[in-house]
């Protein structure tokens, strides 16, 4: 399912077969209704095909097996802190989370603040319109609001590749603003940024 060595996932094609996507190639993330153990994605996804597909992404698969860590660890989002951290804890990937290096991050509008995040916290994303730029809409983890940050293709693909200022949509989201990748890409093809640090 995820390649650790490319950093891509596997999804079925109806095209092909099968393809392989970075992250950034996802569009829109849905938690499947009913699942809990563990808790799946419905992901659509922008296949190298040219159309997009949708595919199914297991809990563990979005957010630990990037970092080579499905299953292991338990990370709370709220203190920024791993607990139930079990004897693999030393893997490396752990070991910069524990110094207060974050895999993922993001810039809180209505916070006013970066805030850890992992990818199951993205729900849209779409390319920002200039360069490897990806528009990324975002589930806060600690305070439940919705923003808009631009960032690299990396910032999202690579783990711990977090941009040192990310652009910031000035603008507080109703709970469902964004309902669909079309609402999204108008936002995003509309709106002016501010460019924020990303230090957390
Ligand atoms: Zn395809
Ligand atoms: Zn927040």
């Amino acid at each position: 399912m995820y390649d650790a060595l490319t950093a891509q996932y596997t999804f079925g094609c109806p095209v092909r077969g099968s393809a392989a996507v970075p992250l950034s190639s996802f569009r829109r993330l849905e938690r499947l209704p009913g699942t809990s153990h563990p808790v799946v994605y419905r992901v659509a996804f922008n296949c190298t095909c040219g159309d997009e597909h949708l595919g199914l992404v297991g809990h563990d698969d979005l957010d630990w097996a990037p970092l080579g860590l499905a299953g292991m660890a338990f990370a709370n989002l709220m203190t920024a802190r791993m607990e139930n951290a079990d004897a693999e804890f030393g893997d490396a990937a752990a070991r910069r989370i524990g110094a207060g290096e974050w895999p993922w991050s993001f810039f809180c509008y209505p916070e006013q603040r970066p805030r850890p995040v992992f990818p199951s916290a993205f729900f849209l994303l779409a390319p920002g319109g200039r360069g490897d730029v990806v528009g990324l809409a975002v589930r806060c983890p600690a305070c439940g609001s919705v923003s808009v940050n631009l960032v690299s293709e990396q910032h999202v693909d690579v783990p711990f590749h977090n941009d040192g200022e990310v652009g910031v949509v000035e603008h507080v989201f109703a709970a469902d603003a964004l309902r669909t990748i079309e609402q999204f890409r108008a936002e995003l093809y509309s709106a002016d940024f501010d460019g924020r640090r990303l230090l957390l």
